[in-house]
């Protein structure tokens, strides 16, 4: 019989306590989870400023913070591509096989249903902190954004001086807007 292996997929722009929360409460429920990085060819832009390696070095190191058993999961960075009506196929070519996906995004259900897989809508933990937008929207306001992430996260993010980044891509994004009026 196959394995009870799991599918969970998220930008993480960046890892944030609500990833590792909804990661814990489905380990409870599949012997595996293949954790998928959405967009991982993305970076240096507004909503999704981190890389896919960046990403995968924020989650490997806040699972590890958080005692999850390495032999339980595996990170999977997952490129986008252009078509919806073959993005389950590309994702399968990417990951082991699994029996279920856990998502809250409607399209990314409606794809896999329409592909007879089964989906579960995971529960959000926190969710009016517990975002990405909201981490990147503190990062740029000088408010304190550390406490919504995993420490590791947070060192990750300072090794790679992440804050400065964004900082400087909104100033960029916001000049450009101001020329274009
Ligand atoms: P952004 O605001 O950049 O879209 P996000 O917080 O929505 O970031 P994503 O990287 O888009 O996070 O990942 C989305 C997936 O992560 C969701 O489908 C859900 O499974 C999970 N997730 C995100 N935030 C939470 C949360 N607070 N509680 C539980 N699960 C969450
Ligand atoms: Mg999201």
């Amino acid at each position: 019989m196959d394995e009870n292996r799991g599918l969970l997929i998220g930008r993480m722009q960046p890892v944030h306590n609500g990833h590792i929360s909804v990661i814990q409460e489905t380990l409870k429920e599949v012997d595996e989870l293949i954790i998928g990085i959405g967009s991982a060819e993305k970076s240096h832009t507004d909503s999704n400023p981190f890389t896919g390696g960046e990403r995968i070095l924020m989650l490997t190191k806040a699972l590890r913070e958080h005692k999850i058993d390495p032999s339980r999961y595996y990170i999977i960075p997952l490129e986008d591509i252009a078509c919806n009506s073959l993005w389950v196929g590309h994702v399968k070519m990417l990951t082991p096989p699994f029996c279920r996906v856990y998502s809250g995004n409607s399209l990314v259900q409606q794809l896999f249903e329409e592909d007879n897989m089964k989906v579960v809508q995971p529960p959000l933990f926190n969710r009016t902190i517990y975002s990405g937008t909201e981490v990147r929207r503190r990062m740029l306001n000088n408010e304190n954004w550390e406490e919504l992430l995993p420490k590791s996260v947070v060192n990750v993010i300072k090794e790679i001086k992440g804050v400065e980044r964004i900082r400087k891509l909104h100033k960029k994004e916001v000049s450009e807007l101001v020329r274009k009026k």
